[in-house]
């Protein structure tokens, strides 16, 4: 069984409101996505900024209120939970976020932000317990113990980030969305979190959504990878099999701005043209057509469904094929 099954949801945000108050105008956000991640998996969600990927981030776990659709966790639908119900399950699923300094509270020190979290939830019995498990939690996340009376501002952004994933540990989730955690940090410091994310899944079983602007990162961690265009899913598949073959047009583009570290490797750049265009007025047909550069005629006007090339595979092209 999955341990989340997302099924068609959308996210639509009403933009313009006019007389006796109606919305005339919706940001579709998220718009019919459909996927699941099994226990202990990472699926990459890859995209340009203003894909949508982040509001489908907060979406699944409920940061964010579904329009429509399911969000079966752990074989529950949470979707149209609020309330005390859904607070009883909020240790299940936890967030990871880009600005670790943004997410964390300048006042209370490492030891306050890591307690609050067991607080909420009971999950120490007493003082010393509690003690226990944030220097234990420190320790998982690199950090040394006796730093816990410091706050946010002593630290560096990697280690910062490190606070955050241990914030997120301490309730021990069974998913984690991470929503661009590193594209802050320096490279170095980039690999030690990724590094970090690993070791941690394999020890506590933990699943990944992980949402990323840059495919090079997505590809290194996850096993499946979700690509988003203007609040849709494009293109879907194993990760090594997507990188090595890619059918979308939108993912040859992405894939193409990936570094290579052949030398020998010839890879051609595929510069998009524009902006991903507005979510309040997406173009007609194929929603990429304006900026696709092998786009048809029929691209204009017939919209591409997401169809099964093979196993697992998925595109949303009038052109893909399950040719290798
Ligand atoms: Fe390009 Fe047409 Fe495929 Fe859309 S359906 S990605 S416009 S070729």
């Amino acid at each position: 069984m999955p341990l989340l099954e997302v099924r068609n949801l959308k996210v639509h945000f009403p933009v313009e409101q006019r007389l006796f108050g109606r919305a005339k105008e919706f940001v579709r956000a998220v718009d019919d996505v459909s996927f699941s991640i099994a226990p202990g998996e990472t699926v990459g969600l890859v995209g340009e900024s203003g894909c949508g990927k982040t509001t489908l981030g907060r979406a699944v776990i409920k940061l964010v209120e579904p329009t429509s659709g399911r969000i079966v966790f752990e074989g529950e639908d949470i979707a149209l939970l609020s309330g005390s119900e859904l607070r009883a399950r909020r240790r299940r699923f936890q967030m990871i976020f880009q600005d670790p300094y943004g997410s964390l509270d300048p006042r209370q020190t490492v030891s306050d932000i890591i307690g609050e979290a067991l607080d909420i939830h009971r999950l120490a019995a007493d003082a010393t317990a509690r003690r226990q498990r944030i220097d234990t939690l420190l320790k998982d996340v690199g950090l040394d113990p006796s730093h816990a009376s410091r706050l946010p501002h002593e630290f560096s952004g990697g280690q910062r980030q490190r606070i955050g994933i241990a914030r997120a540990l301490a309730v021990e989730p069974r998913l984690i969305v991470c929503d661009e955690p590193v594209s802050a940090l320096d490279v170095s410091v980039q690999a030690q979190i990724i590094n970090l994310l690993q070791d941690l899944q394999r020890e506590h079983g933990i699943a990944y959504l992980f949402v990323a602007h840059d495919l090079a990162v997505v590809k290194h961690i996850s096993r499946r990878i979700l690509v988003m265009y203007l609040g849709r899913i494009v293109e879907s598949g194993e990760a090594k099999e997507l990188c090595r073959a890619p059918k979308h047009p939108y993912t040859q583009a992405l894939l193409s701005a990936v570094p290579v570290v052949d030398p020998d490797a010839k890879r051609q750049r595929i510069l998009l043209a524009g902006d991903v265009p507005s979510p309040i007025h997406p173009p007609g047909g194929c929603p990429f057509h304006p900026r696709c550069p092998v786009a048809e005629a029929r691209c204009k006007t017939e919209v591409p469904p997401l169809r099964e090339l093979g196993p697992g595979r998925h595109a949303a092209c009038h052109l893909a094929t399950s040719e290798p």
